[in-house]
């Protein structure tokens, strides 16, 4: 690991919500979620599995129900374990009322409402599952997912635009549960592709700063991969205040989950450490000097000291608002500094340096940092 900056996160001010023994939003520390993956009737193994997550950090574990016989299964469950629970409510939105006296949480979707009882309207739908969820103590999730939207408000929108009926679904929904009182809820708005999770979560953020929010990709895929795009959308949303929990979603096995935990609380340190993978700006009117958290595509170990050097050296600009990224290779370094004011990255001999997207040249590890001071001597007087 190379040494960032300790970053003093700015978080939104959105709403305390307690779900069981913890709680998210208003400060409260970004909890990691996981979900079980093992046969929900099978309970000595769903248990194994609840317990191991939250032995590894697991704010929340959340199990799936798609039945009455699954629900059937959740007071042994919830006996053996002292993990907070959350179930995902699929089309049978009424199953609520078997399996709320033994959760914590309940997540909706609302793109599956219409499925049942297509006539009733989605109103009466939230209004009966807030119900519920308020008469058992348990916490709400509006779950929009791009894979599911509403299709009544897809139909409004263009087809290309896969945002717009995503965040008119979700804020609707929080209207709605606002005008009934019930406040104890979060929303997530998730795609498979981190560049849209980014839009929809800050459009999101902007229209309801008080809404806590859970962030994650879906469909992630398996590590390093999969942990590699969610991080570069928990980077850009952190950074800037958003989010109050997390999940990681990754294709491992049953015995494997446990890294969900392990990845979601990695992110959320390297991020508070300004060790990240994709140039951040957190807002700081000061100095931001970004390294990456590093992995096996490192050539060169003196990465890591240069990483810290730099840090030292660029000290003494700690009142200019600039940005310096120091990442490790040569594959994801140049396009990934781009957004940077200067950018290092490291080779097996040599380290580039970048002005913006300009490139400057590759000087060898003894020489860079002169050749950096000196850039930055520049930009600070560019810009004075
Ligand atoms: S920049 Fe290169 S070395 Fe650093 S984390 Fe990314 S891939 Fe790994």
């Amino acid at each position: 690991m190379t040494g960032g900056h300790v970053v003093e996160l700015q978080r939104n001010p959105t709403r305390a919500v307690r779900i069981g023994s913890i709680t998210i939003g208003a400060g409260h520390p970004i909890a990691a979620q996981s979900m079980t993956a093992t046969h929900t009737q099978d309970v000595a193994a769903t248990l194994a599995q609840a317990n191991a997550l939250h032995a590894a950090g697991a704010g929340v574990v959340r199990i799936a129900v798609d039945s009455k016989k699954d629900a059937a299964a959740l007071p042994a469950i919830r006996a053996g374990t002292p993990a907070n629970l959350a179930i995902d409510l699929q089309e049978n939105y009424r199953l609520c009322l078997d399996v709320a006296p033994h959760v914590d949480k309940l997540r909706y979707n609302p793109g599956h409402l219409y499925h049942h009882e297509p006539t009733k309207p989605w109103q009466e739908k939230v209004k009966f599952i807030a119900g519920v969820a308020a008469d058992n103590d348990c916490a709400l999730r509006v779950g929009v997912n791009c894979g599911s939207v509403d299709p009544a408000k897809k139909e409004k929108f263009d087809p290309e635009d896969s945002i717009g009926p995503m965040l008119a679904s979700a804020l609707e929904h929080c209207e709605l549960l606002d005008s009934i009182g019930f406040t104890r809820y979060a929303v997530s708005l998730k795609d498979s592709d981190p560049r849209k999770v980014i839009d929809v979560n800050r459009r999101f953020a902007a229209a309801r700063p008080d809404v806590p929010l859970h962030l994650g990709v879906t469909e992630a895929g398996m590590p390093p991969d999969g942990i590699i795009k969610t991080r570069i959308a928990f980077e850009q949303l952190i950074s800037r205040g958003i989010g109050d929990t997390v999940r990681v979603s990754l294709t491992v096995s049953n015995a494997e989950k446990p890294q969900e935990i392990a990845a979601a609380n990695q992110i959320l340190a390297d991020i508070a450490a300004g060790r990240v993978r994709s140039v951040v700006d957190y807002g700081l009117a000061s100095l931001n000097i970004i390294s990456c958290p590093s992995c096996s595509r490192v050539e060169n170990e003196a990465f890591i000291d240069l990483a810290r050097q730099v840090k030292e050296m660029t000290a003494y600009a700690q009142q200019h608002a600039i940005t310096i990224a120091v990442m490790g290779c040569r594959v994801n370094g140049p396009g990934e500094t781009d957004d940077a004011d200067l950018g290092l990255w490291c080779g097996p001999t040599h380290v580039n340096l970048k002005k913006k997207s300009v490139e400057l040249g590759a000087f060898p590890y003894d020489d860079i940092l002169p050749r950096l001071r000196a850039e930055l001597d520049t930009l600070i007087a560019e810009r004075s």
